[in-house]
């Protein structure tokens, strides 16, 4: 068999959705698995969906991932250009070839006409179909009407009464009736091709081995295969992934959660983690593990390991996913990361040390990388709230004088170390006859303003002497 030549097909419509992403990744894998090419192919020939600077984001996202494209835009390959809107003039000498050929037609019916066509049909309750009514023009009305500029559309000629069979590495043996199939405009009459004239000629020019795109795809596939016979071509295999949903089963949507995958980069999700997670809607290892780099996903994918049933996103699965990511990131990576994020909250940024030890102190504990910084904002900066019922739960009236009494006894800046921090407020606990609940919850209170958080004794060696007795008198006056 040939080398392996796939490609990921998007609409730059905006943002690279998650399960575009999917798409892209398995593609991916499958690519460098087989020691084949993935390419970059940008469907840009839906004239009004097109949004600015949509291209240049899908290209930013797909390179945060980790996921290389060896021919596309930008990338270089022999197969290009690899944007549908430079290749024009392919798809009208192939949509000319067809109508040759006696597979396509012109047509040059208004929008109004096939208005009026479509209720027609629907008042008699018929399939809503192209009725053929330009097959109904002699050659000469047809010569006539081009010449005089009237717009035309190209449209394909389905083949009557035949089955179309696709055999879906995914779904299996799936049958379509032609009479289900409508003639399918190609060509339309602004000159753009539309989906499924250039899907096709691109994946034929580009040599594309291997079609493997999401399942809301299957139901053009017979056009297209119709298509490629129509060429005289040889087909590609074709594997439909499962749907993603939402954790209802409901097909996954915006209304429910973030679908955009710069949402994710935003929220703190490392690129290695939401691919693990996203390798996982739809393919299975067959086995318990779950932690899989990309490495290893390239070696273990394979597409008869992907099911068919939907697939659902669960976030919090992708956040623990993240947390055992976050857990083996070196402290330079995070380090970056932490400060990228404090400048972008607009916050202050402190010496590498501290955010290193911000680090010991969340690392175990955050799901995301914004919680390094949103998590625990009092390790940046003196709280300016108390968490109000911590403060009624743990604030009782004889706690401000025991703090006052413990201040003198804080161990001077050098020995300001959380295990000398422990033993004091301890000793002071037993003087007084308390628990040592009684003085630690009020103290974290003071210190960082709520009740959870990291060990109180490691946050207060991090924090240093001065900013725990400034905070401790602060809260004292707050709190009385
Ligand atoms: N342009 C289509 C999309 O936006 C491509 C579908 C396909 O892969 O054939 O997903």
């Amino acid at each position: 068999m040939s080398t392996v030549r796939v490609r990921f097909a998007p609409s730059p419509t905006g943002y690279l959705h998650v399960g575009g992403l999917r798409t892209a990744l398995y593609n991916y894998l499958f690519a460098k698995k087989h020691g084949g090419a993935f390419l970059l192919r940008i469907e840009d020939t839906d004239r009004t969906r097109l949004v600015e600077g949509a291209v240049e984001n899908l290209i930013r996202t797909l390179g945060w991932a980790g996921l290389r494209f060896d021919e596309g835009p930008g990338a270089g390959g022999d197969r290009g250009p690899y944007v549908q809107s430079e290749r024009l003039s392919l798809y009208r000498t192939y949509a000319e070839q067809l109508i040759r050929d006696g597979h396509a037609y012109y047509a040059f019916d208004t929008a109004e006409e096939l208005e009026l066509m479509k209720a027609e049909q629907e008042r008699l309750k018929l399939t809503p179909k192209y009725d053929r009514r330009a097959l109904k023009l002699s050659a000469a009305e047809v010569e006539a009407k081009l010449a005089s500029g009237a717009p035309s559309v190209v449209r394909l000629r389905v083949p009557d009464a035949t089955t179309v069979v696709i055999e879906d590495v995914v779904r299996g043996h799936v049958e379509f009736e032609s009479a289900m199939i409508d003639d399918q405009v190609l060509l339309k009459s602004d000159g753009y091709p539309t989906y499924h004239l250039a899907n096709v000629v691109d994946d034929h020019l580009m040599g594309i081995t291997h079609v493997i795109r999401g399942e809301e795809w299957l139901s053009s596939t017979p056009k297209h295969v119709l298509l490629y016979r129509a060429f005289g071509w040889e087909l590609p295999v074709f594997a439909h992934l499962p749907l993603l949903l939402n954790p209802d089963r409901s097909k996954l949507s915006k209304r429910q959660g973030d679908v955009a995958v710069e949402d994710y980069m935003r929220k703190g999700y490392l690129p290695e983690a939401l691919l693990n997670f996203i390798a996982f809607l739809g393919w299975n290892p067959g086995d318990e593990r779950e932690i899989f780099s990309l490495e290893e996903l390239v070696r273990e994918f394979t597409l008869e390991r992907v099911g068919k049933s939907g697939a659902v996103f669960n976030i919090e699965k992708l956040d623990s996913v993240n947390k055992e990511y976050i857990k083996t990131a070196s402290t330079a990576r995070l380090t970056e990361e932490i400060r990228l994020r404090l400048t972008a909250h607009g916050m202050a940024v402190p010496p590498d040390h501290h955010i290193a030890g911000v680090i010991v102190l969340m690392k175990e504990r955050v799901a995301t990388l914004e919680e390094f910084v949103t998590g625990c904002g009092y390790l940046y900066a003196d709280p300016v709230a108390y968490d109000e019922e911590a403060s009624k739960k743990n604030w009782k009236p004889e706690t401000g004088g025991w703090l006052r009494e413990l201040l003198p006894l804080l161990p001077g800046a050098d020995g300001f170390t959380a295990s000398s921090l422990e033993s004091i407020v301890k000793e002071r606990a037993t003087v007084i006859g308390v628990g040592a609940g009684k003085l630690i919850h009020p103290l974290r209170l003071a210190v960082s303003g709520t009740s959870k958080g990291p060990g109180l004794f490691e946050m207060m060696e991090l924090l240093g002497r001065d900013a725990c007795v400034r905070r401790i008198g602060r809260a004292l006056a707050a709190l009385g």
